[in-house]
């Protein structure tokens, strides 16, 4: 997969591609932005373009330098991430002696550096060594989604690369190309995943359907069976008040009368403005602003079986 097929990111990708072609790229760069939307894949891309047999300033994917480092094995290419809850001293050891010796291709070494906010004192000591004295043709490129989570001695020394949310459309492409969905599928899974592109590829749309039946058939019956989700866990209760809450956003923009084309739920047109028409505007509200206020204790470490009690106690007062 070369540079033109990371979707998004096209000004950041145009100055990697630059600054390869210029040989002016730094010893340190830091990517930031928000979880899930390419920061890896595009470090990944640019640690094939430096050592890809075939390209110059892109990569080929198809070369045996790019096929190691997509299998993760290429000697000149490390990848630190946090073991348990962060990145400890201990697993840069080896990275730190083979930076004495030469690369195993004669070219650059590349180290990736994930979730670089985790780097613990011990090894940010470390880290901040090597990134004052740089060897050679080594890169070292880290990712975080905040710059200041990270030591400003750390920030100073490296050139940062801010990567922007994944535009609806962006998003939209690489769910049905990767999922092999359509686009009212994938508009779906977009709205659940609030535009976090690792969450929604990691999102079953079957799941979803089947989740989105569950709560409407929860929330549609006129007793509300406590059996039904005693057991529940809190992720499975939070995918499912999400997938509701989004659910009566779409009744309620109908209900003014906006254009259907913004609705979540694309599959569900009918359904949806049946309910619009049967419900009113202040009975939805109230629903959803219930949904979301469950959802707000939830985050906050609520139970969910006494979450779900409180919301229910509350349902009745405003449904009936
Ligand atoms: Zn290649």
């Amino acid at each position: 997969m070369p540079f033109n097929e990371i979707i998004g990111h096209a000004k950041v990708i145009s100055m990697l591609r630059q600054l390869i072609r210029q040989d002016r790229l730094p010893h340190a760069l830091l990517f930031t932005g928000p979880d899930g939307i390419g920061k890896r894949l595009t470090a990944f891309g640019l640690a094939k373009a430096l050592l890809c047999e075939k390209s110059n300033n892109d990569y080929c994917n198809l070369c045996a330098s790019c096929h190691k480092i997509n299998q993760g094995n290429h000697p000149d290419v490390t990848i630190i991430q946090p073991e348990g809850n962060s990145i400890k001293i201990e697993q840069l050891r080896d990275w730190q002696r083979s930076l004495g010796s030469r690369s195993y291709s004669g070219s650059w070494r590349i180290t990736i550096i994930d979730q670089a906010e985790r780097i613990s004192n011990s090894a940010a000591n470390s880290i901040l060594k090597i990134l004052e004295e740089p060897p050679e043709d080594t890169l070292i490129c880290l990712i975080t989604v905040e710059d200041r989570d990270i030591l400003p001695t750390i920030v100073s020394r490296c050139q940062i690369l801010r990567f922007s949310p994944l535009s609806r459309s962006d998003f939209v492409q690489i769910i049905m190309k990767r999922c092999q969905l359509t686009e009212s599928q994938a508009l779906l899974i977009y709205n659940l995943s609030k535009g976090q592109l690792s969450k929604g590829l990691a999102m079953d749309y079957n799941n979803l359907l089947n989740l989105r039946k569950q709560w409407r058939q929860f929330f549609g019956s006129s007793t509300l069976n406590e059996k039904s989700y005693s057991q529940i866990d809190k992720a499975s209760l939070c995918d499912g008040l999400e997938i509701i809450a989004h659910w009566w956003r779409d009744v309620i923009l109908l209900q003014f009368g906006i254009d259907d084309s913004s609705l979540t739920n694309q599959d569900m047109i009918c359904e949806i403005k049946k309910e619009a028409i049967e419900t009113t505007q202040p009975l939805v509200k109230s629903r959803i602003n219930l949904v979301l206020q469950t959802l707000d204790a939830l985050e906050r470490n609520a139970n969910p079986k006494m979450a779900i009690d409180s919301l229910l106690l509350q349902w009745d007062n405003i449904s009936f």
